[in-house]
């Protein structure tokens, strides 16, 4: 007998219908001799319906009570899928995210999974139920309600295969699996049988929105097998492993991302410690910054050029504009209408064309590049957002993936 953990996302229990299907599919998973773990998020675009209904009373609320409100949607899903399930005659029961044993750390809407105590859930499981956990939510150790992140039910699934020691954890999503680019941009995309954690990751944070970051490290540290498949139809998906075979294809994919920011400081002074006093600003106000160009120095004065989230724009000004007693430079510009358009596959270090022939394929297509960057698995470039879906279907034709 296995025990597999499934994941149906906010469009897979989006109405009764679905909710139904669902539930038929969770039985006969359950009914062909699996013990079976269900996490659920909110109903389609509950969370954000939700965050309007708070905005509307106050659009400065306390984190701690949004929590209290978002965990709301996941809850109603896992009523109506227990109710779906009852109806068809199969034994289940829904628990909450803190019934189920989830503890998390006390940072109110991105909390992370300290631990999962699971005793309610296995001895629910001992009692030959099926037993359908609400996503997204948890609770910290001052016994607030915390929820994970937007996306985060992935991570809940992931954390849960983990700690109960699942065969699989099977992702079900409005998508058939991961493709090698966005179907919607690119027509020639093709899904994947396999992919490495590692590229999985990548994909993931480059703006592949098929799974939720966190989920795939947690997937890769606790070794849990991964599948992405459709709630919809039943054909194989895509499965999420240590290592596949990197021989067959080199390039997995190709991503576009299009919420960066790039801010340039032109004119900074050319000496040592200015790239250390800039970043560590950055980082004292929890600004991620992605991709930094430097360039080289002339007359006394060199240009750092950086990369953010949009959300992060505003603040990153703020801060530059702060060091303007300690920091000498000419001025800051900023741009927001750009894309990170990368691609992503094991092994790329090995072939040393590979960024040549990405360039080349924008440059076929006269596309310019504001920046670029590379790591073992990726090569990533800035390009302006108008050209965002162009490149991304002349580099997926230039691989011929
Ligand atoms: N319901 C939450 C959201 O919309 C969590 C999730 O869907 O995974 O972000
Ligand atoms: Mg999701």
């Amino acid at each position: 007998m296995a025990l597999i953990v499934q994941k149906f996302g906010g469009s897979s229990v989006a109405n009764a219908e679905r909710v139904r299907n669902v539930a038929s599919r969770v039985v006969e998973t359950m009914q062909a001799g699996n013990q079976v773990v269900v996490v659920v998020s909110a109903q389609g675009d509950t969370t954000d319906d939700l965050i309007e209904k708070a905005n509307e009373i106050n659009t400065n609320a306390s984190k701690r009570e949004m929590d209290m409100l978002l965990a709301a949607g996941e809850e109603i899903s896992i009523a109506l899928l227990a109710m779906a399930i009852e109806k068809i005659g199969a034994s289940v029961i829904s628990l909450t995210g803190w019934q189920a044993g989830f503890k998390t750390n006390a940072v109110p809407g991105n909390a992370r999974i300290d631990r999962i105590d699971t005793e309610r859930v296995q001895s629910e499981l001992d009692k030959k139920n099926i037993v359908i956990v609400a996503g997204f939510q948890g609770l910290d150790k001052y016994d607030n309600i915390t929820t994970l992140g937007r996306g985060g039910s992935d991570t809940s699934a992931v954390a849960l295969a983990a700690a109960l020691g699942a065969d699989r954890c099977e992702i079900y999503t409005d998508v058939d699996g991961v493709y090698t680019a966005d179907p919607r941009i690119c027509p020639n995309a093709k899904k994947l049988d396999e992919i490495t954690y590692d590229e999985m990751l990548e994909l993931a944070s480059l703006g592949a929105n098929v799974l939720h970051n966190r989920s795939v490290e947690m997937a890769k540290k606790y070794n849990v097998r991964l599948e992405v498949k459709s709630s919809f139809e039943k054909v194989p998906g895509t499965i999420v492993k240590e290592v596949t075979n990197v021989e067959k294809m080199l390039i997995r994919g190709v991503t576009r991302d299009n919420d960066v920011a790039r801010i340039a400081i032109i004119g900074l002074e050319d000496t040592p410690g200015i790239a250390f006093k800039v970043f560590s600003a950055l980082a004292k106000y929890g600004i991620n910054v992605d991709m930094i160009l430097q360039s080289v120095g002339r007359n006394g004065t060199k240009d750092i050029a950086f990369t953010v989230t949009k959300e992060c724009l505003q603040k990153t000004l703020e801060v530059l504009e702060n060091l303007k007693d300690t920091l000498t430079y000419e001025e800051v510009t900023h741009r927001d209408d750009l894309s990170k358009v990368s691609i992503v596959g094991a092994g790329m270090t090995n072939n040393p064309g590979v960024a040549a022939k990405m360039f080349e394929a924008l440059f076929d297509a006269d596309i310019n590049i504001h920046m670029i960057s590379t790591s073992e698995i990726k090569v990533s470039t800035l390009i302006n957002v108008a050209n965002a879906e162009k490149a991304v279907r002349v580099i997926h034709d230039k691989f011929n993936i």
